[in-house]
């Protein structure tokens, strides 16, 4: 810490070994003694110097690389930051964070003149050293590095840079990386934080440089990384680590981890102590769209409470971010004793909400045990692996990590990225299945059934990808990739009034964010297809817990001349409700109906019901799944306006040139 003057204040014993103060007083920054130089070797006075500058506009300096020369001593370079600080009378003060990058100076230099396909030289250099490949993988790494991360030589090179980044960052250096590759920038520096192999994250100041081959195309990177933890932790220290949620003023996931590895530490060998229950909140994302941020802070918070008052004294409750919440157990005698917890967090979250307009949310939990040696970043991952299952087998749950999870989700991440790529390369495609009338058998639409061309697995239907495009936002993206193309379809069908409709399915993720009208909207105009041709076909579980936005949605679709369609109706929490609530033109008796009604007279009430309940709604009923002329004529008997199935046509392309004969 420096005065006005530049008189040094306080020091630490590494400054003043550096600036070979080890026994007496630091030089001022003024005294003849002390050279500061800038990398050109020019000699700067007080004013140019960091800590001149942060004098000069209370600005903190970000760092750079300086010359130190000290008389009696060889030339040292060093990174220099300066904050400001106010001594406790209000004066002026400046602090200074220093750190020797002599040799890693010496090693750039090194790199730079050595010839083209270079090992790293400064194997001994106290700072860490990669080539890494374009595209991310590590090809080299010096002992320094290795050090660092807490990884052997073997283990790092099997590595990408994405695998060692903190999840935090990983966003950081992308734009950089491109704008070296397009030549805009020969090198770039960064502050980021890196995940060692146990979990903790360090901080580094990384020096990226392309290198390129003699044609100028890129070759690889050479990263250099120098751990700045203890910088940063002394420029923080002035104010102190967040180590909690703003929000909620819970534990944020530095102190988790913290907690959970200090945990396993204690537990050491013995198995099943030590448990993870990551809790995510059912369709958060519905509340803050619908209700607005507040009413969503107002449930984050209710939440952290509930949790805070249900776990034990000595169990942490942590928020991860978002609506991710983790509560870490101690001294568990067994599984029982964890979903007895898990069973206690379930409980006290699904009560409903009274701060939050008494909104009642679910909880989906999934519950993981430490095994000897793993790190709390390893067993928050298991965690989280089984709250992904919780999720999938239909939320408002618990489930339990077991091995085979680790690569499901693998498998899951895979699959979500190549169907990302399905869609960027037009690898999905619709076939078109047949709505006819069972009076004459005339088609008067046809629905819009995805698949996807897999480059290995071959033709996929939507059971192979669906649930996992609906257990995140990717499921918006497939809809908006098939309603477009679906209405260019119906529009090459004919323009005449008669010319069959199209119907599109639309995810119950999709419905009551606000979104659908504008896609629909834009859709419509770019394909040119009449509303009235346009059905959306909208499951039951989109119906649930309507919310206004979702209604207002709807009722805009409805405006627009669109027709609404209750898809696959009687299979889940059939509600007659919906028939009345719902604006929707047409209902569709759930296949399983259908399929039942040949053995079970029950089934046929129900169907039977349903059509005239329908009738008397004016709303049109569509079978499913008729696979044998028995059911048609039943169900036309009952009444029934509709049907689809094998039997009336298997889902396929469709022959332009019989669609115009039937038109015709
Ligand atoms: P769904 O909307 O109930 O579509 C009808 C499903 O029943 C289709 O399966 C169809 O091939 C099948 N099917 C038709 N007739 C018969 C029959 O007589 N017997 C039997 N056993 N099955 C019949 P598919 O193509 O596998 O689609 C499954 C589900 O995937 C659809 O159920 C729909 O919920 C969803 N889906 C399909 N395409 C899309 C899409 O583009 N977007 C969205 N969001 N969901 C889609
Ligand atoms: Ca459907
Ligand atoms: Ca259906």
């Amino acid at each position: 810490v420096f005065d006005a003057r530049g008189t040094s204040l306080e020091s630490n014993p590494a400054l003043r070994r550096l600036l070979g103060a080890e026994r007496g007083d630091l030089p001022t920054l003024t005294h003849p003694s002390l050279r500061l130089l800038d990398e050109t070797g020019r000699e700067l006075g007080l004013a140019e110097s960091p800590v001149g500058r942060v004098l000069a506009t209370g600005r903190p300096v970000p760092s750079a690389v300086l010359g130190l020369a000290v008389a009696g001593q060889d030339l040292r370079w060093v990174r220099m930051a300066a904050l400001p600080h106010t001594g406790p009378c209000g004066e002026p003060r400046v602090v200074v964070t220093c750190s020797d990058v002599t040799a890693e100076r010496a090693a750039i230099l090194a790199l730079a003149s050595a010839e083209r396909r270079l090992r790293i030289t400064a194997e001994h250099a106290p700072i860490g050293i990669a080539l890494v490949s374009t595209d991310g993988a590590i090809l080299d790494a010096n002992d320094a590095l290795c050090r660092l991360l807490g990884y052997s030589h073997d283990e790092l090179t099997a590595r990408t840079v994405r695998d060692i980044t903190h999840p935090d960052h990983l966003a950081d250096d992308a734009a950089q990386v491109d704008a070296l590759v397009a030549g805009e920038a020969e090198t770039y520096r960064v502050e980021k934080a890196y995940l060692t192999r146990d979990g903790r994250e360090v901080w580094a100041q990384l020096s990226v440089t392309l290198v390129r081959d003699e044609t100028g195309a890129p070759q690889y990177f050479i990263s250099m990384v120098e751990d700045i933890s203890a910088q940063r932790e002394a420029a923080t220290a002035l104010d102190h680590r967040p180590s909690h949620d703003h929000l909620t003023g819970l534990p944020n996931r530095t102190l988790l981890l913290e907690r959970t590895d200090a945990a396993l530490a204690r537990a050491g060998w013995r198995r099943g102590q030590v448990a993870l229950l990551f809790c995510d909140l059912d369709e958060f994302k519905l509340i803050n769209d619908s209700r607005g941020h507040a009413a969503g802070d107002a449930v984050l918070v209710e939440t952290a409470s509930r949790l805070s008052q249900c776990v034990r004294t000595g169990d942490t409750a942590a928020r991860l971010g978002g609506d991710e919440f983790v509560v870490l157990c101690e001294g568990l005698t067994g599984r029982t004793e964890a979903e007895t917890v898990a069973q206690r967090l379930t409980d006290a979250l699904t009560e409903p909400m009274a701060r939050a307009g008494g909104i009642t949310m679910t909880v989906s939990i999934g519950v993981a045990f430490a095994e000897p040696g793993m790190t709390g970043a390893e067993l928050l991952r298991n965690a989280d692996a089984a709250m992904h299952l919780a999720k999938t087998s239909g939320r408002d749950r618990f489930a339990l990590f077991t091995p085979h999870l680790v690569e499901q989700a693998t498998e899951r991440l895979d699959l979500e990225h190549q169907l990302r790529e399905g869609m960027r390369t037009e690898a999905l495609f619709l076939d078109y299945q047949p709505v006819r009338r069972l009076s004459d058998g005339g088609v008067v639409s046809y629905e819009a059934l995805v698949r996807w061309q897999h480059p290995v697995r071959g033709v996929l239907g939507p059971g192979a990808f669906l649930p996992i495009a609906e257990a995140s936002d990717l499921i918006l993206d497939l809809d908006r990739y098939v309603l477009p193309r679906a209405c260019a379809a119906a529009v090459a069908w004919g323009d005449q009034p008669a010319a069959p409709s199209i119907c599109v399915n639309i995810s119950a993720r999709h419905v009551g964010r606000g979104r659908l009208p504008g896609l629909v909207v834009r859709t419509l105009r770019d394909s040119g297809l009449a509303p009235q041709r346009l059905v959306l076909e909208l499951t039951e579980t989109a119906l649930l817990g309507m919310t206004p936005t979702a209604q207002a949605e709807l009722d805009t679709l409805v405006a627009l001349g669109v027709r609404l369609a209750i898809d696959d109706f009687g299979a889940g929490y059939s509600s007659l409700k919906h028939l009345v609530d719902v604006p929707a033109s047409f209902v569709k008796i759930d296949r399983s109906f259908v399929a039942a009604m040949d053995s079970s007279p029950a089934s046929t009430a129900v169907v039977s019901a349903v059509i005239s309940l329908c009738r008397a709604l004016g709303v049109a009923v569509v079978a499913e799944g008729i696979e044998g002329e028995p059911q048609r004529g039943q169900l036309a008997s009952l009444g029934c306006a509709y049907g689809q199935g094998y039997l009336l046509g298997r889902p396929g392309r469709i022959d332009l040139t019989a669609l115009s004969r039937t038109a015709g």
